[in-house]
């Protein structure tokens, strides 16, 4: 019977501790409904040494001293669903236009793509065109960058490992991994071999290995993770 009691006890409390975890769960998904009251729209200079972080969605950031900016991923145009799934499109040239006029993105010395899916890198030929940057990234990011009429001495192909500056900011490119996909995306580590031309289908912005990035800036350390996975150890040596 103090048996069959305590097992109950453990059942009530194992259903409460559930209860619990799925209220935490639920919550963020809450929020995220809301999600447009989290917008901020901050064209503020950063000031005093600062490192202000503009995040544009996905993993498109603007880090920026005031001096020096660096852009992670390049992607601004806002396709719908539809045209994701059916059209060839175009990187929106006025919604990038007025991103990089608002955010006085003429101070871009280096954009790093994290990986070539067309939610990272399907806007980074354009984008690095208009701001005169230097395009990093895989073999199938710098495809992108050839379709978009960049020139060799506009891009540089990844050298995990190597410290790169620009002004005050260390950028060092880790080899990392796509978090799971679907069997209609399963094109993990499948390469853009060829340059690829606007207009063009999301699904030809084939993965090319997925990178993440640790920034250093002056004694501190920013780690980008752009996509939810990872290699075993990767970081043991930071
Ligand atoms: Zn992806």
């Amino acid at each position: 019977m103090l048996l069959a009691i305590s097992c109950k006890k453990q059942e009530t409390e194992k259903e409460e501790a559930f209860q619990k975890n799925a209220d935490s769960l639920i919550a963020p998904f809450e929020l995220t409904n809301n999600y447009k009251a989290f917008f901020t729209d901050d064209t503020s200079f950063p000031e005093n040494g600062e490192v202000k972080v503009t995040f544009f969605g996905v993993s498109t950031l603007l880090l920026d001293d005031s001096e020096t900016q660096l852009l992670i991923d390049g992607f601004f145009s806002r396709p719908s669903k539809n045209e994701v799934m059916t059209a060839k499109i175009s990187t929106d040239k006025i919604a990038a236009d007025s991103i990089i006029s608002r955010f006085k993105m003429d101070r871009v010395k280096a954009i790093f793509a994290a990986h070539s899916h067309y939610d990272h890198a399907f806007d980074v030929a354009y984008v690095t065109q208009k701001t005169n940057a230097e395009l990093f990234g895989s073999l199938s990011t710098l495809n992108i960058g050839r379709g978009g009429g960049l020139k060799e001495d506009q891009m540089s192909l990844f050298v995990p490992g190597k410290l790169h500056n620009f002004g005050k900011f260390g950028v060092i490119v880790l080899e990392s991994k796509h978090s799971p996909m679907d069997s209609k995306t399963n094109h993990e580590g499948k390469e853009i071999l060829f340059p690829l031309s606007q207009p063009a289908n999301t699904l030809e912005y084939f993965e090319g290995g997925s990178y993440d990035f640790i920034i250093r800036y002056n004694n501190k350390t920013i780690y980008i993770k752009p996509s939810a996975n990872y290699i075993k150890g990767m970081l043991n040596t930071f």
